[in-house]
């Protein structure tokens, strides 16, 4: 491989920048030649491909969003859509491709690599919804942030002795939920890979507020439904005044953990790494704390997986 091109495809994460910043900076150690493409496989298929060097990626580890910027693009699911893509980057004399996305993202990658284009994907979600990998680059500044608000929450609602539904983000995956509820001390978690049953989740805070608790949070994927709908569904059943959050967009932004800009640096680097050694349609991971590559075939006919021991624990701890 001798020039290496990167993206940011579908949603956007923190970390993604630092993930960039590797990508370029392994490549330019490696001594081959680097391009950004701006906009994911819009910009793609539209040739907003530029050269970076070193100095490009400065100052960027730290902060959040994308600097390629990040796009949906329905035209590239298209046959001819691909071809465009594909004649983008032989123009260019562009011959690796890193796209850093999520499941939708990893679908065109290897799209691409069926064409025999070497792709390689590193995972960037909040939503930590992809299989093969314990981690997603951005889910643990999503999650940082989700406790801050139900820390900040939790005061007003002891405060006011209010029950206060949170509602977070993670598509059809309770992983943000699950784990910002064990850390935040949520009276109870709602998510789609656990079925709950309502009146158990209504009696359960009736019996914490005989005891005498004075805040009641239940925080809600949203991959179970809207907060809103839950929230009212309290108020019928127990006459309690209950206040609805949906956190929405700010789990997306802020400067990323140091957890996920050491994590996208590794992946980033590894994806460089893969390309180097010839590999092609291969989705970068980490298990434990090895960093791992799967065949994105394999990637997307796993189903993700979250450990519902964790989900349990989160149950009795909050009793
Ligand atoms: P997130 O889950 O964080 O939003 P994502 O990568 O799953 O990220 P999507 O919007 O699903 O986000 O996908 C991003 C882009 O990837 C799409 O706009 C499209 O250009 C491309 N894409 C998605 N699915 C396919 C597919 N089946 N074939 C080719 N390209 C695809």
């Amino acid at each position: 491989v001798r020039h290496i091109a990167v993206l940011t495809s579908g949603g956007d994460a923190p970390g993604m920048n630092a993930a960039i910043r590797a990508v370029v900076r392994k490549s330019v150690y490696h001594g081959l030649k680097v391009s950004g493409i701006r906009h994911g496989y819009a910009g793609l298929i539209a040739g907003e491909i530029e050269e970076l060097d070193v100095g490009s990626v400065a100052d960027i580890i730290q902060r959040g969003g994308t600097k390629l910027y990040t796009a949906r693009c329905p035209e590239f699911q298209t046959s001819e859509g691909q071809e465009k893509a594909v004649e983008m980057l032989r123009q260019h004399h562009i011959d690796g491709l890193v796209v850093i996305g999520g499941d939708g993202s990893f679908r065109g990658a290897r799209a691409l690599s069926h064409r025999g284009v070497r792709t390689i994907g590193v995972p960037g979600t909040i939503d930590n919804d992809l299989p093969c990998t314990d981690y997603t680059i951005g889910f643990d500044t999503a999650i940082n942030t989700a406790i801050d608000a139900i820390d900040k929450i939790r005061d007003t609602a002891t405060s006011h002795e209010r029950t206060f539904v949170i509602e977070v983000m993670g598509r059809n995956a309770g992983d943000i939920a699950m784990i910002a509820g064990l850390a935040g001390g949520a009276e109870s978690i709602l998510i789609p890979e656990a079925p709950f049953n309502m009146e158990q989740v209504l009696e359960k805070l009736e019996r914490g507020m005989e005891r005498g608790k004075r805040h009641s949070i239940i925080l809600v994927a949203e991959g179970v439904g809207k907060g809103m709908k839950i929230g009212e569904q309290i108020a019928q059943r127990t006459g309690w005044e209950v206040r609805v959050i949906v956190l929405g967009h700010l789990q997306r932004g802020g400067s990323p953990t140091a957890f996920d800009r050491a994590l996208a640096s590794r992946m980033g680097a590894m994806a460089v790494d893969l390309l180097i050694r010839g590999e092609t349609s291969k989705m970068v991971g980490i298990r434990g704390t090895k960093l791992i590559a799967t065949d994105i075939d394999e990637a997307l006919d796993t189903a993700h997986e979250i450990d519902l021991s964790i989900y349990e624990l989160a149950g009795v701890l909050s009793i």
